[in-house]
């Protein structure tokens, strides 16, 4: 066991954060503030190679491991949170789930523009009665002709504003093997977007509505029993989700370390004090356990698919040490860690999103018991299961 980089990683990782310090580093703050997805960055990112690290060559992506999109989550967001978000895009997202199980045709159709920069996809999975009960989901596809017709409601959805393409989880049929997921293109008549609803994190997302959607069968990326594969590649998007957490408490821990090195009351610098002195102890001890637990999941992660249980660790250790560090970070830095000039308030409505976003830490809690104990905990009422 080693807990070095190699040699090939700490090139890596230095080569992601020069480019983060010459390209993001000018309008980070800007940039945490503005709801849109930065198109510009994701312009530099693909001329630069880090669109598409996990995603095959073949594909158009760089043929990388999960381990190196970890990598330049954390030396991005060391420079500018907010362009992390499209290492999340590029190499995490639903993008990953798409060109693992998309077929050629799909792939060409709209992977280029994806890597490009040009364009982002949207992943709609959650519905107004189906929040973690996932697979409660109602929005049904049913067959008509060589198409499929779509009606439902998703809601939450990520870069949902700005999407030109959307990875929908819908229902062929009844129970869990009648789940599988299309596409849709924002323009698709029957498709209405809601007007923008903000999230804490200043996020923007759009209730998604589908009236009669009429969408090609060409357009289906997994059919029914989809389900699982689903989730496998929902496994990847929730290591980026715990990547940036931990990467954002890191941020908040670095800055406001900074501010008690420097910063005088009572006529000297705050770190002396032990109280202080303390925190900074326990925060460290947080960062560093979480961050192996993440990098286990990463590496161990097989053709890129991390394991469930150890994802679900991962996850659950580092959205909480994330959220908990920034926090403390916060009051560390006083008014000034509490302003939104200093970015630490910034990765703090981050990180709490990411406790609720992409498995809650209390649904990662019934993954982790059920491994424990080595069985299912149905979360329905009995009768209610029983007639699944
Ligand atoms: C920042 C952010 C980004 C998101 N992006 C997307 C996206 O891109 N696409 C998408 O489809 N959705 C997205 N979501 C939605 C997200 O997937 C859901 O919020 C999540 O699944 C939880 O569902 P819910 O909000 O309906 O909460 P509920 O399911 O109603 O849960 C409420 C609370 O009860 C707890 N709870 C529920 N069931 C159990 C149980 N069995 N045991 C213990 N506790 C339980 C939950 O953990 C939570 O604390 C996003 C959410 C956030 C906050």
């Amino acid at each position: 066991m080693n807990f070095e980089f190699t040699d090939e990683q700490k090139l890596f990782a230095e080569s992601v954060r020069r480019f983060a310090q010459q390209h993001l580093e000018e309008g980070a703050l800007k940039r945490a503030h503005d709801p849109r997805f930065p198109f510009d960055v994701a312009k530099l990112m693909s001329q630069q190679g880090l669109m598409g690290i996990t995603i095959a060559e073949a594909d158009g992506g760089q043929g990388g491991s999960l381990m190196d999109a970890v990598i330049a989550i954390e030396q991005i967001a060391a420079v500018c949170p907010r362009s992390s978000d499209v290492v999340q895009f590029g190499s995490f997202g639903p993008i990953r789930t798409f060109s693992e199980y998309g077929t050629p045709a799909q792939k060409e159709r709209w992977l280029p523009d994806l890597l490009g920069g040009k364009a982002v996809m949207s992943l709609g999975m959650t519905e107004p009665d189906a929040g973690s009960a996932a697979t409660d989901l109602r929005t049904t596809a049913k067959p008509d002709g060589s198409h499929y017709i779509l009606n439902g409601t998703k809601v939450f959805s990520t870069f949902s504003p700005d999407a030109a393409i959307f990875l929908i989880y819908v229902r062929f049929g009844p129970g869990v093997g009648g789940i599988g997921s299309v596409i849709v293109e924002r323009d698709t008549p029957g498709f209405q977007i809601g007007p923008p609803s903000s999230f804490m994190s200043g996020e923007e997302w759009c209730e998604l509505h589908f009236d009669n959607c009429r969408i090609p069968a060409e357009n289906v990326l997994l059919g029914p029993g989809g389900f699982k594969k689903q989730m496998s590649g929902f496994n990847v998007e929730r290591i980026g989700n715990t990547a940036r957490a931990l990467a954002f408490g890191r941020y908040a821990f670095e800055r406001a370390r900074e501010h008690v090195a420097t910063r005088e009351q009572f006529g000297r610098p705050l770190c002396e004090f032990q109280g202080l002195q303390w925190k900074f102890a326990e925060m460290a001890i947080k960062l560093e356990s979480a961050q192996l637990l993440l990098y286990r999941a990463a590496v161990n992660a097989d053709r890129g698919f991390p394991s469930a249980y150890e994802t679900a660790v991962a996850k659950a250790a580092c959205n909480t040490v994330g959220f908990e560090v920034a926090h403390e970070s916060v009051q560390a830095m006083g008014a000034t860690g509490y302003s939104r000039e200093s970015l630490v308030e910034y990765c703090m409505r981050r990180c709490r999103g990411w406790m609720i976003a992409g498995g809650s830490v209390e649904i990662l809690k019934n993954r982790i018991a059920e491994h424990i104990f080595d069985r299912r905990f149905d979360q329905r009422p009995r009768h209610a299961a029983a007639a699944e």
